[in-house]
């Protein structure tokens, strides 16, 4: 990542060591971090509907259904298959990344509930220093 590169270019100078920040988290249990997100609120960025953070899939589902204009063509397609997928094996193979990957931009974004996860003992934060 470029963001990378810059930001060492001033450690050391003006900000002195740079800050240490959440580099890579580790999920423990995906199961956990989910009933700690059912109780937080994600609301649609399209027209503001309210949804429970978790599982993602019920936004997801609403962003395809109502928003379909919004996904690029290749993402809208692996939605379609997911949906039309008879193979149970495969539809959770297909949620569980989703919601993995969830969970990550949901960490980058919002310090106070990645906090709160890691006080649930259910994501490990990465060694520091
Ligand atoms: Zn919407």
């Amino acid at each position: 990542m470029g963001e990378h590169k810059h930001r060492r270019l001033t450690a050391g100078s003006l900000n002195g060591p740079a800050t240490p920040k959440p580099r890579q988290a580790i999920v423990t249990d995906i199961e956990e971090v989910g009933k700690i997100l059912a109780a937080e609120k994600t609301f649609c960025d399209q027209c503001g509907a309210e949804f429970p953070m978790w599982p993602p899939e019920v936004s997801l589902t609403h962003l395809h259904t109502e928003h379909p204009g919004m996904f690029w063509p290749p993402m809208a397609k692996e939605w379609e298959l997911y949906q039309a997928d008879a193979d149970l094996a495969q539809r959770q193979n297909y949620l569980t990344a989703y919601r993995v990957k969830f969970v990550f931009i949901v960490l980058q974004n919002r310090c106070d509930l990645y906090e709160k996860l890691v006080a649930a003992g259910v994501i490990v934060p990465p060694a520091q220093g």
